[in-house]
């Protein structure tokens, strides 16, 4: 059989996609018109979260985060090692120091107890924040670091590109979803296509606290403000007499051009209405994995069906990984390995991480292989990766 190629990750463009980006496309505004106002409202409301900005990706997103909360020069920031290299990366735009704690060898996250070390080894004050991330779109338990996080007096920033739409379940049997901002101060989001929602590229920040949300609308236009009640400079210098006239503005801090444009707004919000569907969908395609995987000898670990996983990613970790790969591959099926650990990226290295320094993460890294898992993969073609993946270990 010629199969035609199956990739770990795809987005979906739909034909209502591409009429709401034709119709932004002919309408006044390009850039930050109403569909941006109104995917802002609309993601919010998904989430949980009191406000949104929508920003140019991810990674902006993360280093408006990091802007937003102040990170400065020396200051030290955890994260976990096995995920993309943004949620580190963006501790280095602010000049602050990365410290990678390991993961939990069963859920593949941040291990609490890893950073709870940590903080235990050092000074009170030596850090400033934690960012956790949903990775591959299992939910962090937030109100466990947000104890931990309050008890050394640090932020938190979730990294949720993975995990639109999912939640962990907290003390009182309640489900949080992820970037709700009940105990993160911020949380981000991915619009790249391989994520749930695709705008091309776009991001989206999440959050409760309304300082900090209008502190990221100005960083996210050059530092500029026109509202009114925050201008320093006289009415006189602005050139009016009685009230600031219309055309003034003001640039209060050092900003950037992170804004999403209006038409990648309105593919965001026509993506979103299908969000709980791709979820659903997703949620189907691990429980058929994890049933044709079961107790299977080749397994050296798999990520479990858990409630509220939003499964960007369903992994396996596996005996002989290359020769699975390069099979998988010679029948056109595209898996992947996410992550190699970002401590050991040479930028990191060359910042003095080196291996042994997290062994969780690294042992992960020797086995995971991530198998196709998006909304609109088939059942035949989950029936033949599965197939193919169990073929290669009876021969
Ligand atoms: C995709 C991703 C990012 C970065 O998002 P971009 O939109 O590609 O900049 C950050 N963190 C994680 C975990 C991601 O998967």
């Amino acid at each position: 059989m010629e199969n035609k190629a199956i990739p770990y990750g795809r987005q979906n463009i739909t034909d209502e996609d591409i009429q709401a980006v034709i119709a932004t496309l002919t309408s006044d505004y390009l850039t930050q018109g109403p569909k941006i106002v109104e995917f802002e409202a609309a993601f919010a409301k998904y989430i949980g979260s009191k406000y949104a900005v929508a920003v140019a990706n991810g990674t902006a997103a993360l280093h408006l985060s990091t802007l937003a909360l102040n990170v400065k020069p020396g200051d030290k920031v955890i994260t976990t090692p096995i995920t993309f290299a943004a949620s580190a990366n963006c501790v280095r735009y602010c000049g602050g120091e990365v410290v990678f704690a390991d993961i939990d060898p069963t859920t593949y996250l941040l291990d609490i107890r890893s950073v709870e070390k940590l903080l235990a080894s050092a000074e009170k004050g030596t850090f400033q924040g934690i960012i956790p991330v949903d990775f591959g779109g299992r939910a962090v338990d937030l109100q466990a670091f947000r104890k931990l996080a309050d008890d050394y007096g640090l932020w938190i920033i979730e990294d949720a590109c993975h995990a639109p739409g999912g939640y962990f379940i907290d003390n009182n049997k309640q489900q949080q979803r992820c970037g709700n901002g009940e105990y993160a101060e911020l949380a981000i989001f991915s619009f790249h296509p391989v994520k749930h929602i695709a705008c091309g590229e776009g991001g989206m920040i999440t959050t409760n606290d309304k300082a900090l949300y209008q502190k990221l609308l100005q960083l996210r236009t050059h530092g500029i403000t026109k509202v009114e009640d925050e201008y320093t400079n006289s009415i006189q210098f602005a050139g009016g007499t009685d009230s600031y006239p219309n055309w003034y503005m003001e640039m209060q801090t050092l900003g950037y051009n992170y804004r999403l444009t209006d038409f990648q707004a309105a593919l965001g919000l026509s993506q979103l209405n299908r969000a709980d569907d791709g979820i659903i969908k997703r949620r189907g395609i691990a429980a058929t994995y994890e049933q044709a995987f079961e107790g299977k000898s080749f397994l050296k670990g798999q990520s479990k069906v858990v409630e509220g996983h939003a499964y960007h990613l369903y992994i396996l970790e596996v005996a002989d990984r290359l020769g699975l790969y390069n099979h998988l591959r010679n029948h056109h099926i595209f898996a992947q390995i996410h992550y190699i650990p970002c401590h050991l990226m040479p930028y990191y290295r060359s910042l003095g991480w080196k291996e042994g320094d997290l062994p969780h993460a690294e042992e992960y890294y020797r086995n995971c292989i991530s198998l196709p898992m998006f909304p609109t993969l088939t059942e035949d073609e989950q029936k033949f990766v599965i197939e193919k993946i169990i073929g290669y270990y009876s021969v």
